[in-house]
């Protein structure tokens, strides 16, 4: 059998979680001597970033009046990578995107569901058998579009001299959807309180990100804040001391905001690889050079939210693009 196709990994996640999930397939692909059939990951809302998974607590909740609301987005990462351009230890990797011309007979099938019911929540990089340190010397680099990396060149221009900032509050802030999900479930469960990032709220408001700034910074460098937060007038005191941008101060992004905020997201990503300084919300890791590449993950000059208290073994869980763990 030439392909090998993964089944029942269903949980849904955002992009790095999917990201981690996505690389470790194509290597264990790779070592398994097969052509990876790329999955349809479940993917939360591409527009808000909400979603739960659990059915029992019914539809899911979405933060924006524009989300598509009844529609579920899967996606196989092609409209945002360039997997032509893959390569696994320099060398072109072949995958495949639309498996219909493959007759089943030639297909592995790998199932996941061993890893589901194992409650590793979905992230591979907790199966043993996909953490291996033969995996992890793997070099895997998949670049984003050409088109977002040109958009990304375009912007960075703009921008000369810049720190980026990566403000993440959507499912964290005080009255988010996240936060108020997530407190009932461990409520039903009778789990301790929820108090996963209690304090990110706090360390991702002006305040902190100005104490933040002037830490590393100057006025002398421009500001690209990406964030989740809908709302961006809260920043407005940042931008008494510093010249702000958003992606709303571009027209390439502002139109992505609505359609495809992953898409947005990578772009943010490619602003973040290449700004002069770097701060992140927590203490992580971000993909370097144009794309995903499993050994170009560096961390931030500084991050908002200093102590990470409560649920570490959940923290360690989602701290995949960490150094130490990389994919
Ligand atoms: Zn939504």
């Amino acid at each position: 059998m030439k392909y090998v196709k993964f089944i029942n990994l269903d949980v849904t996640a955002g992009l790095l979680h999917h990201t981690n999930n996505l690389i470790r397939i194509i290597k264990k692909s790779y070592l398994l001597g097969k052509i990876p059939i790329i999955p349809q990951f479940s993917m939360t809302c591409k527009n808000c970033g909400n979603g739960f998974p659990e059915p029992e607590l019914g539809e899911w909740i979405h933060d924006n009046p524009y989300c598509k609301k009844e529609e579920r987005f899967f996606s196989n990462f092609s409209e945002w990578c360039d997997f032509d351009k893959l390569k696994l230890n320099g060398e072109p990797y072949e995958v495949v995107i639309e498996d219909d011309d493959i007759s089943d007979d030639d297909i592995f099938v790998f199932d996941l569901e061993e890893d589901m019911h194992g409650g590793n929540t979905g992230v591979l990089s907790k199966w043993p058998e996909f953490n291996t340190k033969e995996m992890k010397e793997i070099i895997l680099d998949l670049p984003f579009k050409e088109r977002s990396i040109d958009i990304a060149q375009k912007i960075t221009s703009k921008l000369g001299k810049y720190v980026c900032v990566h403000v993440r509050r959507a499912d964290y802030r005080a009255d988010s959807v996240h936060r108020k999900l997530y407190t009932i479930l461990y409520q039903n469960y009778c789990l301790p309180p929820y108090n996963r990032y209690e304090k990110a709220d706090e360390a991702t408001q002006s305040e902190n990100i100005l104490n933040t700034l002037n830490s590393l910074v100057d006025n002398s460098y421009n500001v690209y804040l990406m964030t989740d937060e809908g709302n961006l007038e809260m920043f407005s005191e940042i931008k008494k001391e510093y010249n702000v941008f958003f992606y709303t101060d571009f027209e390439e992004l502002k139109e992505m905001r609505e359609d495809d905020n992953f898409l947005l997201f990578t772009i943010e990503l490619l602003l973040m690889s290449k700004a002069n300084k770097k701060i992140s919300t927590f203490n992580r890791g971000y993909f370097q050079g144009t794309g995903f590449n499993s050994t170009r993950i560096e961390h931030c000059d500084a991050w908002l939210y200093q102590e990470v208290e409560g649920d570490a073994h959940r923290d360690e869980v989602m701290s995949f693009v960490l150094n130490n763990d990389r994919p």
